[in-house]
């Protein structure tokens, strides 16, 4: 099945909007084992979005359009496309009561210019918008003037804000292309999520490993981030389930302490729930990431159960002052050292009372390095009740923001490694 998206909108090409709603869409679908065929990104303007929807509905089952059914002007989907097909619109009193709500439960007065979200076209399928105004519409083009062997064909129009589209995807969308577009063979996926291994690496131990499963059907994928690999196990089949199950196995024993998660999971997520899991504690102590390591934390629902919080101490002064990192040391080691990142934590392990606690210091760049100690030297701590304290060098050269997250991204791999370690 051929399935096309086309993203509309001036603001995406002008890039100050950047098109998430590919990069989500198009996870959505694959985890259902479908996947976009093509992506197009065209202005709010008649003739473009036209043109693209006839070219894709000449050659794919399924095309979506995001954006451009709100109530503004520059708005031109709905009406636009209901023309292009000849479908007259009409009011849709469930809508038009919908909008009224919409408004009146958040006390705001309605512009008339908003009803125009309640014209639908005829025949059209209603996908209703739970968090905003605009429904989503489905149109089914049979027989499909467009592309004789393509019939039916659909064209689905979805709200471009992503709170509003994300959801109506999830819960109305992909349960009506199920129905309408059921797969011959039943999808299985697996994603493993690794870190602290590059991807070349990656594959060197699982290619000969993983073979045997190849020739059964599954389909093996990598997709590398920044200090991340994720692996993809997939395929069709009655069979599947039990093929991925054991190549996860087989995985897992090659790689299995660079895995920390499956799926959507976050490293942060993990260790939020190893920690509930275990009835332990956290506490961080950060200079160069800037608060990101407990943003990440915080970011997990459940976190207050087993964040006890932190001290972003970027100063030497703030390091000594609240963490007791020893001036002498400071003095004679530099703020980006073993033995201040120890202090750190330690530090802050002792403030917090927590059971473990996390500390960062390095050189972000792209000033303030040396030859011992370039820009992207970064000094990890990990200080835990009873347990020895440990610091870890690592060298993460890739501009501000990328090294923030690689950082975090290993800080809390050390901590869910130990975590593990000392699971019983
Ligand atoms: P629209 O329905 O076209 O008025 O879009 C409303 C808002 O949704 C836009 O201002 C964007 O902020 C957002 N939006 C539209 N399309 C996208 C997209 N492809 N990716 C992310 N955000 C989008
Ligand atoms: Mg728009």
């Amino acid at each position: 099945m051929d399935i096309e998206l086309i993203t509309i909108g001036n603001e995406l090409l002008l890039g100050q909007v950047l098109d998430t709603h590919q990069q989500w869409l198009g996870q959505r679908l694959a985890e259902r084992g479908r996947i976009l065929s093509r992506q197009l990104t065209v202005p709010d303007e008649g003739e473009s979005i036209c043109g693209a929807v006839q070219v894709a509905m000449s050659r794919s089952q399924l095309v979506i359009t995001t954006g451009g059914l709100g109530p503004t002007s520059d708005d031109l989907t709905r009406g636009l496309l209901a023309d292009f097909f000849g479908r007259p619109l009409s009011r849709d009193a469930a809508v038009e009561a919908h909008i009224e709500d919409y408004f009146r439960k958040r006390n705001r007065s309605m512009p008339d210019s908003v009803l125009v979200q309640a014209q639908v076209p005829k025949d059209a399928v209603v996908f209703p918008n739970l968090h905003g105004t605009a429904p989503g519409l489905g149109i089914k083009l049979s027989p499909n003037p467009f592309g004789t062997n393509v019939d039916p064909a659909w064209l689905i129009m979805l709200p471009g804000p992503p709170r509003e589209l994300r959801p109506m995807f999830a819960e109305q969308v992909l349960p009506f292309l199920e129905k309408n577009f059921p797969l011959e063979q039943e999808f299985h996926h697996r994603i493993l999520r690794s870190l602290g291994i590059g991807e070349s690496m990656v594959e060197e131990k699982l290619k000969d490993v993983i073979r045997p499963f190849l020739d059964r059907g599954l389909e093996l994928g990598y997709c590398a981030r920044i200090g991340q690999v994720d692996i993809r196990l997939s395929g069709s089949g009655p069979d599947m389930p039990i093929v991925i199950a054991e190549a996860e196995t087989v995985v897992r024993k090659a790689i299995g302490k660079h895995i920390y998660g499956i799926d959507g999971q976050t490293i942060a997520q993990a260790v939020v729930e190893r920690l509930i899991a275990i009835g332990e504690t956290v506490a961080v102590a950060e200079s160069c990431t800037g608060g990101l390591l407990g943003h990440q934390i915080t970011n997990v629902p459940g976190a207050s159960a087993v964040f006890a919080g932190g001290v972003l101490s970027y100063s030497n002064a703030m390091k000594e002052k609240l963490l007791g990192v020893n001036a002498s040391i400071l003095s004679k080691d530099g703020a980006v050292s073993k033995s201040v990142a120890i202090e750190m934590a330690e530090g802050v392990l002792e403030a917090s009372c927590a059971d473990h606690a996390l500390s960062i210091t390095g050189i972000a760049g792209p000033t303030g390095g040396s030859p011992e100690k370039p820009v992207g030297t970064v000094w990890l701590g990990l200080a835990s009740k009873g347990c020895r304290s440990i610091a870890i060098r690592k060298f993460h050269p890739f501009g501000r923001e990328s090294f923030k997250n690689a950082t975090v991204n290993y800080a809390l791999n050390m901590l869910l490694r130990r975590l593990n370690k000392t699971a019983k």
